[in-house]
C-alpha cells in the first residue's frame, strides 16, 4: 500500500523537526500573549466558501471535500446535502480560527484582543512537487480586535522572529509587504485593474481574463512569464490607497523601522485569499536555501471583514500561516536542521531469563525518576544488549546478574570508559542521576 500522491508520511528526524517547529512557535509566540488553539481538520464547506472567498482557487478548485458515507450515498442519488453534511478539509486555518472565536465568544466589538496560535495539517488538491504538498502542515497565529498598525507590525517581526529562532540568518530570508486597501480604496482600484486585463486581453492567458471579472487582483499572482511581464504595467495599489490606508501603512513601516526590520514594498504583492485588507507580508527563502519556485516560507495579513463574513459583530484581525515542510527544506538546505533523537540516559541489560523481572522492574523505576530507558524486548543476547545501549547513545549500562540479584544489587557500567560499579538496586536511579 502506497501513501496517496502529494502526503509525506512523517517519522523520525521529519517527526522531530515538526515537533522542534512547533515548540519553538510555542515558546516565541507565547512570548507575545499567544496560546494554542485547536480547531477541527474539517468544516462545513460553507465556513470556507465564506472566509476565503469562493472565487479563489483554494475553494474553487483545491479543496478536498469530506462527506460520510451517508451523505456520499446521498449525492450518488442527487439528493441535495444540508450544509451540515457539506463537509471539506481545511484548507488553511484562519477561517476556521475566526469561526471558533466567533462561535465562543472570544471576540467582541469591545473586548480585549484574542490572539491566538495553531498548527496543524491542511489540505490542497494541488499538482504536488517540490514544496507543495497535498497534505502539508502550518503553524499559524491570529489576532482578533486589534485595529492598530502596531499588531501589523508586531505580526510580522513575531514571523521573522520565529524563523531566526529556527536558524535561519536574517539575510537569507526577504521580507515583502504592501496594503492591499480596504473597502474605501480597493474597489475602484480593483476596476482600473480589470480595465487594464480587458485591455490587454490578448497578452494574457485564459486564466487571467477569466480572473478579471471575479478576483481581477488575481492575476498579480499567475505563474506565467508573460502574464507577471504584463502585469508588471498594471496600475499599483500604492498609488490608489485612500488617505486612512496609506496612513495605517507608514505607520506600520514606521515601526518595523524603529526595531530594524527591513523590508520589500511590493505593490504587487496581493495574497491568494479573498479576505485581505490592508496589510499584506510574506517572508520568502532567498535562492541559497533550495527552495525554487515555492520560495514562500510563510504570510499573512490583517482581514478586517472577516470576523463579520463569519457571523460575528465587526472585528478587525490579522494573521499569518508558515510552512513546515519549506521551512524543513530551508533549514536542511543551511545544515540548520537539528533532530537527533533524544539518547538514552540507560538501558537496562539482563544476563539471563531469570533476571527479567528484575530488570523490568528497576526500567520502570529509572523512567519514573525521569531518565530515558530502556530494556531488550527481543530476548537478545548480552553481548547484542550492549551494542543497543551504544546505538541508543545510553550513558550507562545497568546490568542485571543472577549473582548481584541474590545480593540485591546490579552493576552500572559507563558506556564511554567501561568503568563499572556495583550499586544497591534501591539506588540505583540516584547513582545514575548523580553521576
Ligand atoms: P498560504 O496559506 O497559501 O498563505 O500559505 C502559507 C504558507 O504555507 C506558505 O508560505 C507555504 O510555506 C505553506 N504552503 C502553502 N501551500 C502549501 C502546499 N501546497 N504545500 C506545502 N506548503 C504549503
Amino acid at each position: 500500500m502506497q501513501a496517496p500522491k502529494g502526503t509525506e508520511d512523517l517519522f523520525g528526524e521529519g517527526a522531530r523537526a515538526w515537533d522542534a517547529m512547533q515548540q519553538t512557535a510555542r515558546e516565541v509566540f507565547g512570548r507575545y500573549g499567544y496560546e494554542m488553539a485547536e480547531t477541527p481538520t474539517f468544516e462545513m464547506r460553507e465556513v470556507f466558501e465564506r472566509g476565503i472567498g469562493e472565487a479563489t482557487d483554494v475553494v474553487s478548485k483545491e479543496m478536498f471535500r469530506a462527506l460520510s458515507g451517508d451523505a456520499f450515498e446521498k449525492v450518488a442519488a442527487g439528493t441535495p446535502l444540508k450544509s451540515a453534511q457539506d463537509l471539506a478539509l481545511r484548507p488553511e486555518g484562519t477561517a476556521g480560527i475566526v469561526r471558533c472565536a466567533v462561535q465562543n465568544g472570544l471576540v467582541t466589538p469591545d473586548g480585549p484582543v484574542a490572539k491566538l496560535m495553531y498548527a496543524g495539517p491542511m489540505f490542497r488538491g494541488e499538482r504536488p512537487q517540490k514544496g507543495r504538498l497535498r497534505q502539508f502542515h502550518q503553524i499559524g497565529a491570529e489576532c482578533l480586535g486589534a485595529a492598530e498598525p502596531t499588531a501589523d507590525a508586531e505580526m510580522i517581526v513575531m514571523l521573522i522572529e520565529f524563523f531566526e529562532a529556527m536558524g535561519i540568518p536574517r539575510d537569507a530570508m526577504r521580507l515583502l509587504i504592501n496594503s492591499m486597501g480596504d473597502d474605501a480604496c480597493r474597489p475602484a482600484y480593483r476596476e482600473t485593474v480589470r480595465a487594464y486585463i480587458h485591455e490587454h486581453s490578448d497578452e494574457l492567458c485564459e486564466e487571467c481574463n477569466r480572473r478579471a471579472d471575479i478576483n481581477p487582483l488575481r492575476a498579480f499572482d499567475c505563474k506565467n512569464d508573460r502574464c507577471a511581464e504584463v502585469m508588471e504595467g498594471a496600475p499599483k495599489i500604492s498609488d490608489a490607497l485612500c488617505d486612512d490606508c496609506r496612513e495605517h501603512y507608514e505607520a506600520v513601516k514606521r515601526y518595523l523601522d524603529l526595531v530594524g526590520i527591513g523590508y520589500v514594498e511590493d505593490p504587487r504583492l496581493v495574497r491568494g485569499l479573498d479576505y485581505y485588507t490592508r496589510t499584506v507580508f510574506e517572508v520568502q527563502a532567498t535562492d541559497a536555501l533550495g527552495l525554487g519556485a515555492q520560495n514562500a516560507l510563510g504570510g499573512g495579513g490583517r482581514y478586517d471583514k472577516l470576523v463579520e463574513v463569519m457571523g460575528g459583530r465587526p472585528a478587525p484581525g490579522i494573521g499569518f500561516a508558515l510552512g513546515f515542510e519549506r521551512t524543513r527544506i530551508a533549514l536542511e538546505a543551511i545544515g540548520a536542521l537539528s533532530g537527533a533523537a533524544r539518547p538514552l540516559d540507560a538501558f537496562v541489560a539482563t544476563v539471563d531469563p531469570s533476571c527479567d523481572d528484575a530488570g523490568f522492574a528497576i526500567v520502570q523505576a529509572l523512567r519514573a525518576a525521569g531518565l530515558a530507558a530502556d530494556i531488550d524486548h527481543q530476548g537478545r543476547s548480552l553481548k547484542s544488549q550492549f551494542k543497543q545501549a551504544n546505538n541508543r547513545g545510553a550513558r550507562v549500562a545497568v546490568v542485571v546478574g543472577p549473582d548481584e540479584l541474590a545480593a540485591g544489587t546490579c552493576t552500572v557500567r559507563d558506556m564511554q570508559t567501561h568503568d563499572e560499579r556495583t550499586v544497591p538496586i534501591a539506588d540505583v536511579a540516584t547513582a545514575i542521576v548523580s553521576e
